[in-house]
């Protein structure tokens, strides 16, 4: 069966051209983008055009799918959580581990469901995870079997936590692992989930959760692990001063030093904030094709500072986009964040620092080569079918003069969405899960957790 979508005002392909087509329709067999142009129904073949449904596009901006780099989906369990609306990065983090450790495989996959349906219905057709806390019996496969439910791509990484207060970590000691059973368990989750295939729907990675929460010997080991599997590999790094201060105390190195020592550098590792990153730690990231996952609501919340993402881009470091976890947002929406990410950049280094179109480009292009994946964020022909529909009848793009920009004036939903050629958003509704029902679980389970 084929899928004509038809009649798109506009087509913005993050092809290695940039072509924006007007007037565009996209054809799509099997999850694969087949054609993409304009009046592509009048060329089908007899047996295309017999097997075939389509889908109006008319008066909509297409878009690749959105890619987030970064999340902690558990993390919508606590939003806005009284004695953590306030804090820095150590002191909010301080207020939340106590209740996180009360957490289970139920809150787990509550949390992901919700935050994955929060990504489809702001235009995410592939995201990451990094769930670094696994107490009371939760499991990666608390996420995966969510990612499965909501039908979104997705990259979980098996994050870790090994130091505790007791030996001068930052979480209490009843958040930890020991690390022997840390890497045990990538080595259990990777062998059961990766998939490496081109259109593939999950992909782990491993991912000790900070430099001031695991051992060096931990990021070296996992790093050996994960380049003995073939698998990526993420952390937190450079977050804000605080972090900066830990590295030059503890270790005696900036945080990307540290990076370099440990082997966190190379195309297969990605770093979540670094705004506190120095020029040579961009160069080094520039050389070896480390990416970073730019988080920039989180780093505004937390009072992080606003990443040198200019600096990042021109340096040719890849760069991709994150929501962050629902903790320190507390939104989880990721055209909002190519907004948020477009307005910091200018108040940063000025009006012109960053286009509707660039920003678009790192949400969608930059975000997928960020997580190794080639076969997606662009509309081309033998890409995956990940398409975010935005209608600009509504409202906000009212008196717009130019469809691209909806950064500007546009819309935060997405209409529909295509993921691998499955229409998981229609009409502003997920196809798949039943969300009232999600919601009332979730603030169940958040009230058990008040009380
Ligand atoms: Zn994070």
């Amino acid at each position: 069966m084929y899928l004509l979508i038809e009649n798109a005002c506009l087509a913005m392909t993050m092809d290695d051209r940039g072509r924006e087509i007007s007037d565009a329709d996209i054809l799509v067999k099997g999850g694969v983008i087949q054609a993409v142009g304009q009046n592509l129904r009048a060329g089908l073949a007899p047996e295309v055009a017999q097997n075939l449904s389509t889908h109006s596009a008319k008066g909509c901006l297409v878009t690749p799918g959105l890619v987030n780099t970064h999340h902690h989906l558990y993390q919508t369990m606590t939003r806005a959580v009284p004695e953590a609306q306030d804090g820095l990065l150590f002191g909010w983090l301080k207020t939340l581990y106590p209740i996180w450790a009360r957490f289970g495989p139920a809150e787990m996959h509550s949390g992901a469901v919700i935050g994955l349906a929060e990504m489809a219905l702001s235009g995410c057709s592939l995201s990451s995870d990094h769930m670094y806390i696994y107490p009371n019996g939760a499991r990666l496969e608390d996420s995966i079997e969510a990612a499965q439910r909501v039908g979104l791509r997705f990259h979980p990484t098996r994050g870790a936590m090994s130091i505790g207060e007791s030996n001068g970590g930052l979480p209490p000691d009843s958040l930890v692992e020991r690390e022997a059973d840390i890497l045990e368990d990538m080595i259990r989750v990777i062998d059961a989930h990766h998939d490496i295939r081109e259109g593939s729907m999950l992909r782990v990675g491993v991912a000790p959760c900070s430099p001031f929460s695991v051992s060096r010997e931990l990021m070296r080991d996992s790093a050996v692990l994960a380049r003995d599997k073939g698998v990526m590999m993420h952390t937190h790094l450079a977050e804000n001063q605080e972090d900066i201060a830990y590295s030059r105390e503890k270790f005696g190195c900036t945080p990307g030093e540290f990076a370099r020592d440990l082997g966190w550098v190379g195309e297969d590792v990605w770093h979540a904030h670094c705004v506190k990153l120095v020029a040579e730690d961009l160069t080094l990231f520039a050389a070896t094709k480390t990416g970073i996952a730019h988080c920039p609501c989180s780093n505004c919340r937390l009072g992080s500072g606003i990443a040198p993402v200019r600096e990042m881009l021109d340096a040719g470091v890849p760069v991709g986009l994150g929501v962050d976890g629902s903790a320190s947002n507390d939104m989880g929406n990721l055209i909002g964040e190519a907004r948020q990410m477009m307005l910091l950049q200018r108040v940063k280094n000025g009006a012109d620092a960053m286009s509707v179109r660039e920003a678009l480009c790192v949400a969608t292009r930059g975000g997928a080569e960020v997580l190794g994946r080639n076969d997606c964020g662009q509309i081309a022909v033998g890409k995956r079918a990940d398409l975010a529909i935005w209608d600009l009848g509504g409202i906000e793009a009212a008196g717009s003069w130019d469809p691209a920009a909806i950064l500007l004036a546009g819309p935060q939903k997405v209409r529909d969405l295509y993921v691998e050629g499955r229409h998981v958003v229609k009409e502003y509704q997920l196809t798949t899960v039943d969300l009232p029902k999600a919601i009332e679980t979730q603030n169940q389970l958040a009230r058990a957790l008040m009380a």
